[in-house]
C-alpha cells in the first residue's frame, strides 16, 4: 500500500481535515537512519505532520521544522514541499524508552524545548515562527504551534507502530483545522468524536485508509478535495556539496588538502556520501580562486 494524504473540507466549509498513511516513508527514514524506536516514532510523528503541513502549500514553498529540545534526542529536522516530499534526521538515532504500558516513550526522548517552522517562499523571503513545545509527544506540539504562532485552532493526530526488531508496522495522522466563522457547536462535535476515536496507529492496523480516517471523524459530512502520493526524498547531489566546499574559500581549501588530503561529506537526510580526492579539491580552489579575480 502506497503513502498518500488526502483533504476534504468538512462541516460546511468550516473545517479543514487532512489525513495521511505514512507506513513507508517513516520505513525508509527508519533504514536510512537505523532508528531504533523512540526515535522512530518521534521523527516518524514530525514528518508525517511536516508532509501535511507543506501540503497546505502551494507551488514552490520549502518548510524546514526544527526541533531544538534537551532531551537525549538531540533535536530534529525535516524539510518538505507542497508536493509530498519530505525528509528528516534527529540528533540521536539510537534512543528507546518504554512506558509502564509497553507503549514507546517519545516525551521523555525529545524533551522540553521548541519548535521551529521556517518558511522558503522561494520570492525572496524567509519567515521563521516558534512555538514552545507543550508535551514532547509532537502532535500536541504541532497544534500548539498552528494555534499559537499561525492563529488557526487546530487538533493534530500523529502515530507510528514500531516492530520488537525496530521495523515500522504502520504510520499515519491527520491534522484539523478551525476554519474562519466555524461555530463552537462544530468544535465541540469534534472534541467529543476526537475523545472517543480510537487512536491513528489502531485505526492503521484495522485497515483505515485517510479517507476513512476523515470519515471517522467527520461522519459524512465532508467533501473530499483531492489525495496526493507523499514519499520519504532527498534532492542533494554531489553539485551542491561543492558549492558548500567552494563558499569556504581557497585559503581554507588548501589547508584542508595540505592536512587531511581529502574530503568526506555525508548528506544529513540520506546519509549518502561524497568524496572529494585531492584531484577535486584542487580543481575546487582552483575554482575559488578564479570567482576571486
Ligand atoms: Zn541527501
Amino acid at each position: 500500500m502506497n503513502d498518500y494524504l488526502a483533504k476534504a473540507y468538512a462541516f460546511d466549509g468550516k473545517v479543514r481535515l487532512y489525513a495521511a498513511r505514512s507506513t513507508q516513508l517513516v520505513s525508509e527514514a527508519q533504514k536510512i537512519h537505523g532508528l531504533w524506536p523512540s526515535s522512530s516514532a518521534a521523527l516518524g510523528r514530525l514528518l508525517t505532520g511536516s508532509v501535511i503541513m507543506g501540503a497546505m502549500y502551494q507551488d514552490d514553498h520549502e518548510l524546514t521544522i526544527r526541533i531544538e529540545s534537551d532531551g537525549p534526542i538531540e533535536g530534529m529536522v525535516v524539510t518538505t514541499d507542497a508536493h509530498g516530499h519530505v525528509r528528516g534526521y534527529v540528533g540521536n538515532p539510537k534512543l528507546s524508552f518504554q512506558n509502564n504500558d509497553g507503549k514507546i516513550n517519545v516525551s521523555h526522548a525529545v524533551g522540553s524545548g521548541r519548535m521551529h517552522v521556517t518558511k522558503d517562499l522561494k520570492v525572496r523571503d524567509i519567515f521563521t515562527s516558534t512555538a514552545t513545545l507543550q508535551t514532547g509527544e509532537i502532535a500536541e506540539d504541532m497544534a500548539y504551534y498552528f494555534t499559537a504562532s499561525e492563529q488557526i485552532p487546530s487538533a493534530v493526530g500523529l502515530g507510528v507502530k514500531v516492530n520488537t526488531d525496530s521495523s515500522i508496522v504502520n504510520a499515519g495522522g491527520f491534522i484539523l483545522q478551525r476554519m474562519p466563522g466555524c461555530p463552537d457547536e462544530t468544535i465541540e462535535l469534534i472534541e467529543a468524536r476526537l475523545n472517543k476515536m480510537k487512536s491513528t496507529t489502531t485505526m492503521l492496523d484495522e485497515g483505515y485508509t485517510p479517507e476513512a480516517m476523515i470519515q471517522e471523524i467527520t461522519q459524512g459530512d465532508h467533501q473530499l478535495l483531492h489525495t496526493m502520493p507523499i514519499a520519504y526524498q532527498c534532492d542533494c547531489n554531489r553539485e551542491k556539496f561543492e558549492r558548500g566546499l567552494l563558499s569556504l574559500g581557497s585559503g581554507q581549501l588548501k589547508t584542508i588538502k595540505e592536512e587531511d588530503g581529502e574530503i568526506e561529506t555525508v548528506c544529513h537526510f540520506c546519509r549518502t556520501a561524497y568524496h572529494f580526492d585531492e584531484a577535486a579539491i584542487e580543481r575546487l580552489i582552483e575554482e575559488a580562486d578564479n570567482q576571486n579575480k
